[in-house]
């Protein structure tokens, strides 16, 4: 379905990233990785998605937080695939903080990844697409996009902009071939929330297990994580003609968490 296409995945060295590059393989795209990791462990998932997919897999190590990187990363996979057809805009960090003690550098750091990164990408990707009248862009958003949660007011803020900026991008190419749709999840068992459940369960003296349990009881209704190759088929879905009417809309996986 998606052979001769390229797709940009942002933070796909791991968790939902990496879930969304290997369905987007699937389906038949070459891929651009990103994110950080062991060089060995990345080289491994480029090989494994080369093999098994027989798509071609290229890796920029951008620094997200760095505009330069990101120009770089976008130049270099247009150099050496034509252009960015597919952009995921996923990779993000997580901080938590009373927002009196939230830490400055923090706040800097989770909108340049989690938000600027996002309109950069966007904005570099853009004229290939409408020069060729077919795109998709994904943004990784987070039910985080949709409601609130104390101690999180730069990864809300953020998400909350990616929306935003979501429905800006849809609008201004709506009717051209281009779609920008982003994805809501609500708790997915990945490292980054992985680290949120073993500090509740240093903080509350509890086991791991019980704080899996602890932090899914109070937000997401199933009680179970969503899975990343749930999101990943998600992503594919919207690259799909039967998803060419779907633009602007954020989409949530979260288990009920937003029907709240
Ligand atoms: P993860 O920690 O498993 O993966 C994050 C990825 O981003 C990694 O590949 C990492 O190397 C990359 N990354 C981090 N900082 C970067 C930087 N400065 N430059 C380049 N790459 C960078 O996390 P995840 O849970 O898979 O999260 C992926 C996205 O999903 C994030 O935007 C996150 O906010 C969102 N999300 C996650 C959940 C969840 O429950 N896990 C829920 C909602 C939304």
């Amino acid at each position: 379905m998606l052979t001769g296409k390229t797709a940009l995945v942002t933070g796909s060295t791991s968790g939902i990233g990496q879930g969304m590059a290997l369905k987007l393989a699937e389906a038949g795209a070459n891929i651009v990785l990103n994110g950080f990791g062991p060089a060995d462990d990345i080289a491994a998932l480029r090989t494994h998605i080369e093999t098994t997919y027989k798509v071609q897999v290229d890796y920029h190590g951008a620094d997200l937080s760095r505009v330069a990187d990101i120009e770089d990363m976008m130049a270099t996979a247009a150099a050496k695939f034509g252009r960015v057809d597919i952009l995921v805009n996923n990779a993000g960090i997580q901080f938590t903080a009373p927002t009196q003690d939230f830490p400055v550098d923090k706040w800097d750091a989770v909108i340049a990844i989690n938000l600027s990164s996002a309109f950069h990408a966007i904005r570099l990707a853009l004229p290939a697409m409408q020069a060729a009248g077919w795109g998709r862009i994904i943004n990784t958003a987070s039910v985080h996009g949709l409601v609130g949660s104390t101690h999180k007011i730069a990864y809300v803020a953020a998400k909350h902009g990616i929306v935003g900026l979501t429905k800006v991008v849809a609008l201004e190419n709506a009717g051209k071939g281009i779609t920008c749709n982003a994805i809501a999840p609500g708790w997915v068992a990945t490292p980054l929330v992985q680290k949120q459940i073993d500090a509740r369960a240093a903080a509350e003296g509890i086991s791991v297990d019980d704080a899996r349990k602890k932090l899914l009881g109070e937000k997401q209704p199933s009680m179970a994580f969503a899975e990343t190759d749930q999101l990943g088929a998600l992503a594919v879905f919207l690259c799909s003609s039967a998803a060419d009417q779907m633009t602007g809309v954020t989409l949530p996986m979260d288990g009920g968490w937003t029907a709240q």
